[in-house]
């Protein structure tokens, strides 16, 4: 399975000509007046220009692998995971050997992932759900995985996407969520109420890419911390740099207020 192999690019990626074909040129101020469907389709464009390729980052053989995959990787990084599993795949094939494993060795050979203790025993939950209510195959349904322990929304629709190519919502993690907050394609901090939001705005052919495409750029350029708005290709459309800019600004001077009175306390001290 092909993995992303990260920017290469002293702009993180491939420079694209801005503006865009087909988009409104600069200011940002133009581009926010448009409906926010149109919006919504014109940042897919763009993400699918920037990243032409969205694989997904881990690594398994069949569908039951990239679910244990998928919740391996709550709490931790698809870089981690991929590491794990060569090792667990390699011991514990398929639902069958998971599900008769013995917990402390599934615990060890999971435990670098984090809370190791409940992602082994949803694991061998699951395999056992899968071998006793779906006659050893994993069903390929959102209403039947989220039934399995440990498999929630996020979890369910990475494994329809990807092992079944079915397009069932849209993958929220906490790039997602962020990122599109940020190009205020939603004002919701729920992850269901963004996928909701997310649903409403993008074909769904494309929802899991799009997912895919905002976690290699909140991995990048769109970090949580310090997201570099001055290098971003969208930048031209995101209406989310204005407001880091502000939001810079003011704690810039909030600290400057802090240090100040600090000074000035000191100085009353002496
Ligand atoms: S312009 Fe800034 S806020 Fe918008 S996507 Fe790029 S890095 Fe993120």
């Amino acid at each position: 399975m092909s993995k992303y192999e990260g920017p290469t690019s002293a702009n993180g990626y491939e420079a694209i000509p801005l503006p865009l074909p087909g988009l409104p040129p600069p200011p940002r101020r133009a581009f926010q007046k448009l409906p926010k469907k149109s919006r919504a389709l014109a940042f897919l464009k763009r993400l699918k220009l920037i990243y032409p390729e969205a694989p997904c980052s881990l690594d398994y053989e069949t569908p039951v692998q990239l679910m244990v995959a998928t919740m391996l990787a709550a709490q931790c990084t698809d870089a981690r995971v991929n590491k794990v599993t060569p090792a667990l795949f390699e011991r514990f094939p398929d639902a069958v050997a998971m599900a008769g494993a013995d917990v402390a060795e599934l615990e060890d050979l999971v435990r670098s992932t984090g809370f190791y203790r409940n992602k082994a025993k949803n694991i061998q939950a699951a395999a056992h759900k899968i071998l006793t209510e779906f006659d050893g195959e994993l069903p390929s349904s959102m209403a039947a995985l989220t039934t399995l322990p440990g498999v929630a929304r996020k979890t369910a629709n990475v494994v329809l996407a990807h092992a079944f190519g079915i397009h069932e919502g849209v993958t929220v993690d906490t790039h997602v969520k962020r990122i599109s907050g940020r190009m205020g394609l939603t004002k919701h901090t729920e992850p269901v109420k963004i996928e909701q939001d997310l649903m409403k705005l993008l074909p769904q052919a494309d929802w899991e890419n799009w997912s895919i495409r905002l976690v290699y750029h909140g991995r990048n350029v769109c970090t949580a911390k310090s997201p570099i708005c001055q290098r971003c290709d969208l930048l031209d459309i995101c209406p989310g740099a204005a407001k880091i800019k502000k939001e810079a600004a003011k704690a810039e001077k909030a600290k400057a207020k802090k240090k100040a009175a600090q000074k000035k306390l000191k100085k009353a001290q002496k």
